[in-house]
């Protein structure tokens, strides 16, 4: 079967010819000489390549007969794109390259042929040939823009943030756009890379950077309670969780398991019910946030939060249609507890096994929370869903018909 690259390589030869490219340029000679210009054989050899399928001599033949010059240069260039938009990309690589050894190529067109082996090389997972002349690029050229994106891309790809960080500073300077989310998340996760190792000051220092100055974003809290925990400054990391859940958050679900384990370690899980309960009297909209919190992290015994639960369960419309909780809610009050810890435990499997946020921007769904979105690469753009996702349980469950 030919390619589209066989269609493509013939149609270039095809308007080549039509052009008078293989007849009259290369015979440019013998016209001088007033005899008719005889049919190139580099076309013909072309052809016959392409008559026996054979793509990559026919495209060599393409780029050794069409010399690179100031009238074949874009069709260089488009030929090149669309090999590396079919995803054929060691000919996008060739194409370009063949730009580049042009010995008098004018600055700019250097810098464009540059730029799309650059391209060529991200889309092949080449990053450290990508790096080095998107780095180039972006030290002066037109391309300065574009290519500091890609490295932001590139260094968020390898986990080199500070890297990210200069690259996305340099970046806001010649767009003129804000990058604060972004970079306050380079210097999370640098933060979050120093509590691995253990390096708590050094970590301080990173969510220190992350939030003086820029967008506020709700990681920097969390990452600064994480180290409060592990650093076991117990009071600084429930104020700051306590902060998360009583500022009603969508990070609740990140908090308030934190706020459990703190409080039963401590033998006071009293506390802990006390000032949930005012919390909920204040804003009884976030009871649906608690008890789903507490469903997919099996969270139980803390009275306050299992009547979150227990509400949220007689009042799910896709619950009730299974089980008829109402009959089992006026029975004898150990029947009634043993039915609803069924329920429960139910539901925390079901909840294990399905997605718990969801990215705004795109919809991409994942069990864990994701800071960036892995596939429109937005920041902080992921939420919890608020109920167990009974759809894609039942979609899973159903006849592929
Ligand atoms: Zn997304």
């Amino acid at each position: 079967m030919p390619t589209e690259s066989t269609f493509l390589l013939a149609g270039l030869f095809l308007l080549l010819a039509a052009a008078g490219w293989a007849l009259g340029r290369f015979g440019e000679r013998d016209e001088q000489q007033g005899t008719p210009p005889p049919l190139n054989i580099d076309y013909l050899k072309g052809l016959n390549f392409l008559l026996n399928e054979q793509t990559d001599q026919a495209l060599e033949h393409f780029l050794k007969m069409v010399r690179v010059d100031d009238k074949t240069m874009e069709t260089h260039f488009a030929l090149g794109s669309l090999f590396r938009r079919r995803g054929e990309i060691d000919r996008a690589i060739r194409i370009h390259q063949n730009i580049i050894a042009r010995p008098d190529l004018p600055a700019e067109q250097r810098d464009q042929a540059l730029f799309s082996l650059a391209k060529d090389y991200l889309k092949a997972g080449l990053l450290d040939r990508a790096e080095n002349l998107f780095v180039r690029l972006s030290q002066g050229s037109r391309y300065q823009v574009e290519a500091l994106e890609r490295l932001c891309r590139i260094y968020e790809q390898e986990h080199e943030w500070q890297k990210a960080i200069d690259a996305g500073q340099k970046l806001e300077v010649l767009s003129g756009r804000s990058l604060e989310l972004q970079i306050s998340h380079y210097y999370c996760e640098l933060a979050e890379q120093a509590v691995t190792k253990k390096e708590y000051i050094a970590a301080r220092a990173f969510v220190k950077k992350a939030q003086s100055g820029r967008a506020r974003t709700l990681r920097g809290a969390l990452t600064r309670a994480e180290i409060a925990r592990d650093t076991n400054d117990i009071k600084t990391a429930l104020r700051l969780y306590h902060r998360i859940v009583d500022e009603s958050t969508y990070l609740i679900t990140e908090a308030l398991p934190q706020l459990v384990d703190i409080y039963r370690r401590d033998g006071s899980t009293d506390k802990l019910e006390r000032s949930l309960e005012t919390l909920l009297a204040k804003h009884p909209e976030i009871k649906t946030d608690v008890a789903y919190t507490a469903i997919v992290n099996n969270i139980g015994g803390i009275r306050v939060i299992d009547d979150c639960v227990e509400e949220y369960m007689l009042n799910e419309p896709t619950l009730t249609d299974f089980i008829d909780l109402q009959t089992i809610g006026d029975g004898d009050s150990e029947h009634r507890a043993t039915a609803i810890h069924k329920v429960r435990a139910a539901l925390c499997k079901l909840a294990s096994n399905t997605p718990r946020y969801q990215c705004k921007e795109c919809g991409f769904s994942s069990q864990r929370l994701l800071w960036q979105c892995p596939s429109c690469k937005d920041w902080e753009t992921q939420r919890p869903f608020t109920s167990v996702r009974f759809d894609s349980v039942l979609q899973r469950s159903s006849p592929t018909t």
